[in-house]
C-alpha cells in the first residue's frame, strides 16, 4: 500500500463503528413492507403448514389397506374442509391442499388407482408418508424466523404471511439530503450554455437511494462559493438524517465543501486506496452525519456502492449490509498493477465450469458513466494484482 493512502476496509470499519440507527420505528400492514428493514425479531406462533395435508389429488389411506382388491371411499375432502378420522379399511377421496384425515398414512395419486365396483384399487408400489406435507415442514412453531435488521423482500413477506402475521414493525426510510456541487452544472430540462454540463449525480443518487428505499431530499445544484455551500449544508442538515454531497472535495481552489463542513461541524478527509474515487470526506454538520463523495459520476457510483451504501443502510437500521459479492473470472485483467484497489466496470459474458466470466469495459475513465450503464457490476482488482494474478476475483453486482 502506498504511504498516505487509507485502505478501504479501514475507512469502512471507522464509519460503521460510528454508525447507529437514526430512524424511528413504525408499524405497517405487511403488504406495504416491501424493501423495509424489520425493527423486531419475529418468531413463528404457528406451524406452517398448520396441519398435515395432501400434495396430490388422490386417495388417503392406511399402509395396511394398499393390497386390498377393493377399498371403499368413506369421505371426500376438498381444500378448506375439515376431515373426519379415517374409518378402518377405507380410504378418503382427497384433493391437493386438503387436510389429511387422522389415521391416514399416505396419499396415492389418482393416476395410480383404478375405479372398481364398490371403490378403488391401488396400482404400483407406495411408501409410508407419500404425498403428505407434514405440519410444520415449512416453519416450526416457536422458531425464530427473522431477526431485527433484515431487509424484507417479497420472499420474506410471503413467509411472514404464511405465519399469519398481518403487520410488522419496520424502520422509517432514512432521509438523505443530496447536494450537487459545481458551478458548471445544469439540470436536464434547462438549456446548456458554454462551459456547462448536465448534472448526472443528482439523478444517479435519486436512483441509488430509491433502490435502498431511502427518501431523497433534493437540495439541487450549489454553485462553487463558500456562501452558497455553507447555506446549502446548513439547510440540508436541518431537513435530513444525513447529508451527501458530490464534487468539491479535491484540493482545488474551487472546492468549498471541506472548509464549509469544518466550519459547521467536524470533518475527516481520506485519501482512499480506491480507484476510481480517491478523495472522500466524512464528518458531521452539527449532529447530522455528512458524507462527501467525489464529483465524477463513475466515482460517485463506486464510492456509493462500496462505502456509502453499507453506511447508509446501517443508519437505516439494517444489520446485514454485505453487497452480494460473487467469485468471478476476469477475462481481460489489467496489464499493470495499481496502488489502489480498482473497481472496474464490467459485464458478465457467461459461465465456464460454473464460474462467472466477466469482462472489464474498455473505457474506465472516471468521467465516463455510460460504460457502467452497459455493465453488470464492478470487478474488484486488489492492490498490486495484474495479469493472470488478477483473473480470479470478486464481483459486486450493480
Ligand atoms: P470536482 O470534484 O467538483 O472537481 O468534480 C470532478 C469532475 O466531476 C468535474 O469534471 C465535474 O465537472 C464533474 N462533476 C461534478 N459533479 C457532477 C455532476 N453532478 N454531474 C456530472 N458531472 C459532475
Ligand atoms: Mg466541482
Amino acid at each position: 500500500m502506498k504511504p498516505g493512502l487509507m485502505p478501504i476496509e479501514a475507512a469502512l470499519a471507522t464509519m460503521l463503528a460510528d454508525a447507529q440507527c437514526l430512524v424511528d420505528v413504525e408499524t405497517l400492514p405487511l403488504y406495504q413492507a416491501s424493501n423495509r428493514i424489520l425493527a423486531e425479531d419475529l418468531q413463528a406462533l404457528v406451524d406452517v403448514p398448520p396441519a398435515d395435508n395432501s400434495a396430490m389429488d388422490g386417495y388417503a389411506l392406511r399402509l395396511a389397506d394398499l393390497d386390498q382388491p377393493v377399498i371403499s371411499i368413506s369421505q371426500r375432502i376438498a381444500a378448506g374442509q375439515a376431515p373426519s378420522p379415517l374409518e378402518e379399511g377405507t380410504c378418503a377421496r382427497i384433493f391437493t391442499g386438503a387436510e389429511t384425515p387422522a389415521g391416514a398414512e399416505l396419499v396415492v395419486m389418482q393416476e395410480e388407482t383404478e375405479a372398481v365396483n364398490g371403490g378403488i384399487r391401488i396400482l404400483g408400489d407406495h411408501q409410508d408418508g407419500a404425498f403428505i406435507r407434514r405440519a410444520g415442514q415449512d416453519v416450526k412453531q416457536g422458531t425464530q424466523v427473522l431477526t431485527k435488521g433484515t431487509r424484507l423482500s417479497a420472499r420474506h413477506m410471503g413467509v411472514l404471511a404464511s405465519m399469519g402475521i398481518a403487520q410488522v414493525k419496520v424502520y422509517r426510510p432514512l432521509k438523505v439530503a443530496v447536494i450537487s456541487t459545481g458551478s458548471e452544472l445544469v439540470n436536464p430540462g434547462d438549456s446548456l450554455a458554454a462551459g456547462q454540463i448536465y448534472n448526472s449525480n443528482r439523478y444517479q443518487m435519486a436512483g441509488l437511494l430509491a433502490d435502498l428505499n431511502m427518501q431523497f431530499v433534493d437540495l439541487g445544484i450549489v454553485e462553487d462559493s463558500a456562501e452558497a455551500t455553507l447555506k446549502a449544508l446548513q439547510q440540508a442538515s436541518e431537513q435530513a438524517d444525513v447529508v451527501v454531497t458530490s464534487g468539491g472535495v479535491s484540493v482545488g481552489e474551487e472546492d468549498y465543501v471541506k472548509a464549509c463542513v469544518e466550519a459547521l461541524g467536524e470533518l475527516k478527509v481520506w485519501k482512499l486506496a480506491i480507484k476510481p474515487g480517491k478523495p472522500l470526506a466524512y464528518g458531521r454538520i452539527g449532529d447530522t452525519p455528512f458524507f462527501g463523495l467525489p464529483g465524477n459520476p463513475a466515482s460517485v457510483l463506486v464510492t456509493f456502492m462500496v462505502i456509502a451504501r453499507p453506511y447508509l443502510l446501517t443508519l437505516q437500521g439494517a444489520r446485514h449490509v454485505d453487497s452480494n459479492l460473487q467469485q468471478a473470472k476476469l477475462t481481460n485483467p489489467p496489464a499493470k498493477p495499481s496502488v489502489r484497489q480498482e473497481y472496474l466496470r464490467a459485464r458478465i459474458t457467461g459461465y465456464k465450469d460454473g464460474v462467472m466470466q466477466v469482462e472489464a469495459m474498455t473505457n474506465q475513465n472516471s468521467g465516463v458513466l455510460s460504460t457502467a450503464m452497459h455493465g453488470d457490476g464492478l470487478a474488484i482488482v486488489p492492490i498490486g494484482a495484474c495479469g493472470t494474478d488478477a483473473e480470479q476475483l470478486t464481483f459486486m453486482p450493480f
